[in-house]
């Protein structure tokens, strides 16, 4: 007991030492300190860049998202600090295929444009995006292996003492992804329905790889006005299809799903996420782009009456 007191008062001298030190020379007081410097600072511009780009630095980096969390990314700016801040970065990871208009003001050291090198479609003809182009490419997990594999490539290009560590990593994600592709597959292999509303048209590329059908309420971004026709189209589609999920967004007010599920029978909301942001309490926990991809592969079960 004397000695664990000893050793309690020991450690509640040497902390504040410790501290003194770092605050009086301006320098890391432990040689941990000195190597967590020399940390590549990688910013990404939002949630599953964030993910993807932190399985693959793992310790050798420092990663932050551009978008804090919880905020919708569709219609974002960075304020003028934001700039400055991605500028000053090593590398900054954008999704790319138009995602992100506003990266094309910021002069980064290195941009990495994860979409770079996949032969893009139109995936939604209906979208009314400018260029034809659907940016989710990072709910098909079979092209998000592709942007996890931009993302170690460059890593390796920066630091490439450390290559084997990044190849290791992104072999590792890379597996757990081809892992999430045979699972979504399989559990999607035997369900009644094949037709589903999403919230806006994230879903053209997942849908496609998985033999689905989306109908979007609103288009490529969740914001802006609906129009009352297209409530009531939604409505009709869902009674013509006897769909009675209608799904939500996190990030979006989930009011319109519920009036939309209030007309159909038996009518419902459940999350299907676009990953686009998480909420602080969700990044708190550690929850990542597999598991809401999880999440959302359960709710679509649900919505097209799956059986396996
Ligand atoms: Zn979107």
């Amino acid at each position: 007991m004397k000695q664990s007191r000893a050793a309690l008062l020991a450690i509640a001298i040497v902390i504040p030492l410790a501290m003194a030190a770092t605050a009086y020379t301006g320098k890391p007081a432990s040689q941990d300190n000195i190597s967590a410097d020399k940390k590549i600072r990688i910013i990404a511009s939002f949630y599953p860049l964030y993910d993807f780009a932190s399985h693959v630095a793992g310790d050798r980096a420092e990663v932050s998202s551009m978008i804090p969390a919880g905020i919708e990314p569709h219609d974002w700016e960075p304020t003028a600090g934001d700039v400055l801040k991605a500028g000053s970065a090593d590398m900054l990871v954008i999704n790319g295929a138009g995602f992100e208009r506003w990266a094309e003001n910021i002069s980064a050291r290195r941009l990495v444009v994860a979409t770079d090198g996949l032969q893009l479609d139109g995936g939604n003809e209906e979208s009314g995006h400018d260029e034809g182009i659907d940016p989710h490419v990072w709910l098909d997990p079979v092209l998000a292996k592709h942007e996890v594999e931009s993302i170690r490539v460059a890593l390796v290009e920066i630091d490439p003492i450390n290559a084997g560590y990044y190849n290791d990593n992104a072999a590792r994600f890379t597996a757990e992804l081809d892992l999430l592709d045979k699972q979504i597959s399989g559990e999607l292999s035997d369900c009644q329905k094949s037709d589903f509303i999403a919230f806006h048209d994230a879903f053209s590329r997942f849908a496609q790889r998985y033999g689905l059908t989306q109908h979007g309420i609103q288009g490529i971004s969740p914001e802006g006005e609906i129009l009352p026709q297209r409530i009531e189209q939604v409505i009709g589609l869902a009674n013509d299809l006897h769909i009675d999920t209608i799904y939500s967004e996190e990030l979006v007010d989930s009011r319109l799903a519920e009036v939309i599920a209030n007309e159909i029978p038996g009518g419902r909301v459940l999350v299907l996420s676009p990953i686009e942001g998480i909420d602080s309490e969700e990044q708190a926990k550690g929850i990542g782009y597999i598991d809401k991809m999880q999440q959302n592969l359960a709710n679509l079960k649900e919505g097209l009456k799956c059986t396996s």
